[in-house]
């Protein structure tokens, strides 16, 4: 099995990581940023890549 590194449904909007270990991070396209709430298209699509994860052998 591969692992994949699934951004969590409630990482940050713009590089995914969670917003405890986020302090700041350079992430283009956006550089140096705060962790910013994703939105919810952003959550949904997250628990669908992972439920999709989950399923797949
Ligand atoms: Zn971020």
């Amino acid at each position: 099995m591969v692992a994949i590194a699934m951004p969590s449904p409630s990482g940050c909007q713009h590089c995914g990581i969670d917003e405890r270990e986020h302090m700041g991070r350079w992430k283009p396209p956006v550089g140096w940023h705060k962790w910013t709430a994703p939105t919810q298209d952003q959550i949904k699509t997250r628990m669908r890549a992972r439920r999709a994860v989950r399923i797949t052998p």
